[in-house]
């Protein structure tokens, strides 16, 4: 990867570039500027906690007179930027074949459409072969607003899972969050092969786990008088004219509601102002991912709907952009 960075600066021909590196790859990155370095290159690295490229600290690299923002780990989703990203994709090592295989025999559906995370993709068209000779049909959809690849799925984004022909569907991939949001977006069975673990599991139990403590927060959030809505500065998270709107859907059911702005959502900030509930409009993993995290119910757009009783609970939906 440190050839990689090189290379694509070289061939942009900047001199003074911003380095930005997702969590799991920091170690790597004292290297990266070292090289960069010894290349006449003057690097500026932001040490922010980043977790995607909604994500991208161009302003700030444009102030330090950076003539380029080098983002390590995410693929372009298209946020518009005041100087160039260079995106460096990261790819796992790990060979996705074996666990494939195994899903092969263990999934009992024909027809499967087959999702990942950026991690794997280039890994994706060598898993839908081996589906194949295990006589599956295999899907490999176009992918939604913000993903790049066909097949690869955001947690903003579950755009490639919706496919009307799918029986079932097998993310290959690490965690919850994307079986679930595919489970919630499709309602139909899903598969996981997580590499890492070298396990193959239908993701069953974890969604009704999931629903009922989701239930219990939007019940406990009906009687919130005062409900702050969370309005993320970051370039590709920011969704002012969403958090207007929730704003005033919650004065017109008798709810206080204001728009708490901020870079970073946090237990920490929020301390002291008094609301009652929560609402994130920044990315959709916040509210889901974080939630046990903070001592008011932390909800997500759609399930503010469900306590103001515009959406029913049986069309619960997770958020996306
Ligand atoms: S909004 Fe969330 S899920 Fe989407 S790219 Fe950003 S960090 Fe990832």
């Amino acid at each position: 990867m440190q050839e990689q960075i090189l290379q694509a600066v070289q061939e942009k021909g900047a001199k003074t570039v911003g380095l930005q590196v997702p969590e799991g790859l920091k170690k790597e990155a004292g290297e990266w500027m070292q090289e960069l370095e010894k290349n006449g290159i003057q690097v500026y690295t932001f040490i922010s906690p980043c977790f995607g490229a909604c994500d991208l600290c161009h302003e700030d690299a444009k102030e330090l007179g950076c003539e380029v923002l080098i983002h390590v780990g995410h693929s372009d989703i298209g946020v518009e930027t005041d100087i160039p990203v260079l995106y460096v994709e990261y790819q796992s090592e790990l060979d996705i074949s074996k666990i494939t295989e195994k899903a092969g025999k263990e999934i009992k559906e024909t027809i499967i459409c087959l999702t990942t995370t950026l991690q794997h993709i280039k890994q994706l068209s060598k898993a839908k072969e081996i589906l194949e000779e295990a006589g599956k049909e295999v899907v490999i959809a176009e992918s939604g607003t913000r993903a790049k690849y066909p097949g690869q799925i955001l947690g903003c984004d579950p755009g490639a899972a919706l496919n009307q022909e799918a029986e079932a569907y097998l993310h290959i991939g690490t965690g919850n969050f994307h079986p679930l949001e595919i489970a919630l977006a499709t309602g139909k069975k899903v598969y996981v092969a997580d590499p890492e673990l070298g396990e193959v599991r239908i993701f069953e139990d974890e969604k009704d786990k999931f629903l009922r403590k989701r239930f219990a927060k939007i019940e406990n959030s009906k009687e919130a008088k005062k409900i702050g809505i969370l309005l993320s500065t970051k370039t590709g998270q920011n969704r002012k004219e969403l958090a207007e709107k929730l704003k005033e859907m919650c004065k017109e059911h008798g709810k206080e509601a204001q728009i708490l702005v901020t870079n970073h959502i946090s237990p920490d900030n929020l301390l002291g102002y008094g609301f009652d509930a929560y609402v994130s409009t920044a990315c959709p993993r916040i509210a889901i991912d974080d939630a046990d995290n903070y001592d008011k119910p932390l909800l997500t757009p759609q399930e503010l709907e469900v306590v103001l009783g515009i959406r029913e609970w049986e069309n619960y939906k997770l958020d996306r952009f």
